[in-house]
């Protein structure tokens, strides 16, 4: 039985946060492997130093070098502290080289390198917690487990089929052994053994990833809520826990905004059928969120609401579209050329109209101006868009529900934009003005879910 269990920034961001992780991971049976996050601020912070053109390098090690000291000396004492000491202060000095080396930032992957440095860091530090807890750990980076990864920068994607064998090779012997490897979430290796990170969050894909490498029992995220929930709490304070989903049902939120979940984490487990956990690191006897294959029917309207705000409608419009498929090919052509991200597509008799991200409108707005001019009526842009995905077991199915759903966005006040419904057999999704989307999801969660 091998359980892959994830930490996320929170818990492990303090002593008293990363003592409660190592316990959660040293109790249970059988093979057991950590999958972690960089310390709570960590990666923000290197993200920042990056983006400054006035900040210090030997200010920005110092902070980093306080966070992980401060706990390293609450809790590790004698040899463990003075070993963990010398390997933290070999990766801060490398850190440094890299900082201070001016030809390795033009390296399109540099960014990759330096926001991916806090990992390093924190499964250092965990994994000798738990030695000092007497169980026997080994820390390894991504590319010392075997984690490889393609795409371009900050968006990549693990090659599972290469990741396996390499997890096989060098974590599962640990495990066989009754060590505990802790691994870094967030990136793997590319092709020329550059790290390449998942995107911000990316640590819950990495684990799932490791999950699947090992054909592991059970995949559990620890974090910092109770469990998946109907909304985000921040936006809804009255959000319940959702007890048990389907992994279409998680992936579908995640995809679409529920930040609990990395939007790629489900299908690498669900691939191959690895029940999900998603457990409160600070409150673990609370029961969490099952995620797996079928789950039993509750006949709620509505279970869960995301939003992904941040989104722009580009509509091209040209006369009689619906009559010219190749029309229809040739925008799709271009958008795929721009390779962005599409979130919906909505399509009438003279337009088409898709829902990309705000930061993609540029290039996307380049590639399809290589259209043909006689073809093109018009492209227009409307931004600042939110998508609302709702998930529910009758949403789909039974009469007069988006007419529910939709009385309860008029009740907001707002206007929808666009509807995608019927392309997922999961969700109903829609977008509306994002300065109206938290007043669209808090109503919809009032009417259908209460509180
Ligand atoms: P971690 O550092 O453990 O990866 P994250 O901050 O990435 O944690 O994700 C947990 C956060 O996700 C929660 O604190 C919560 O605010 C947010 N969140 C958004 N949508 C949901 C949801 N549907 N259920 C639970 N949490 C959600
Ligand atoms: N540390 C990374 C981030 O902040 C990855 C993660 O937390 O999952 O985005
Ligand atoms: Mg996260």
């Amino acid at each position: 039985m091998i359980t892959v269990l994830k930490f996320g920034g929170t818990s492990v961001g303090s002593a008293e946060a990363i003592r409660r992780s190592a316990k959660i991971i040293a109790a249970g049976n059988g093979g057991r492997v950590a999958v972690v996050s960089a310390m709570s601020g960590v990666t923000n912070h290197l993200i920042q130093f990056l983006e400054s053109d006035n900040a210090r390098t030997d200010d920005a090690l110092a902070l980093l070098i306080k966070k992980h000291m401060d706990v390293a000396n609450e809790l590790l004492t004698g040899k463990l502290l003075k070993e963990f000491t010398k390997g933290f202060n070999e990766r801060v000095d490398s850190l440094r080289d890299l900082l201070n080396d001016k030809g390795a930032r033009s390296d399109p992957y540099f960014n990759d390198n330096i926001s991916s440095q806090g990992e390093r860091l924190s499964v250092l530090l965990l994994s000798y917690i738990l030695m000092s807890m007497g169980r026997e750990s080994v820390s390894l980076t991504s590319e010392e487990a075997g984690i490889y990864a393609a795409g371009p920068p900050g968006l990549g994607t693990a090659d599972l089929q290469k990741t396996s064998a390499g997890l096989m090779m060098n974590v599962k012997p640990l495990i066989l052994r009754g060590v505990i490897p802790v691994i870094t979430g967030f990136y793997g290796r590319n092709e020329d053994g550059k790290p390449l990170t998942f995107g911000r969050g990316g640590s819950d894909y990495s684990a799932a990833v490791v999950a699947n490498g090992l054909d592991a029992d059970c995949l559990e995220i620890w974090t910092d809520v109770d469990g998946f929930m109907s909304a985000d709490p921040r936006v809804v304070p009255e959000a319940i826990v959702i007890d048990e989903m389907n992994f279409g049902e998680a992936a579908e939120l995640a995809y679409l905004g529920a930040k609990v979940l990395h939007p790629r984490t489900i299908e690498p487990v669900r691939m191959k059928h690895i029940p999900v956990k998603v457990k409160n690191s600070a409150k673990p006897e609370r029961p969490g969120t099952l995620i797996h294959h079928l789950r039993a029917p509750k006949n709620e309207m509505l279970r869960s609401v995301a939003m992904k705000a941040d989104l722009s409608i580009i509509t091209v419009g040209s006369s009689e579209i619906a009559y010219r498929p190749r029309m229809v090919a040739r925008i799709i052509d271009k958008i795929a050329d721009a390779g962005v991200i599409v979130y919906a597509i909505s399509t009438s008799l003279s337009t088409v109209a898709l829902l990309i991200h705000n930061l993609d409108v540029k290039e996307t707005l380049k590639h399809l101006n290589l259209l043909d001019p006689t073809d093109v009526e018009r492209i227009d842009v409307k931004s600042n868009m939110a998508l609302i995905c709702a998930v529910g077991d009758d949403l789909l199915r039974r009469c007069g529900v988006s007419a529910e759903i939709f009385g309860a966005v008029f009740e907001a006040g707002a206007n929808v934009e666009l509807i995608s419904e019927g392309a997922s057999d999961v969700s109903l999704n829609f977008v509306v003005p994002t300065d109206m989307a938290i007043g669209v999801v808090k109503s919809l969660h009032r009417k259908f879910v209460g509180g």
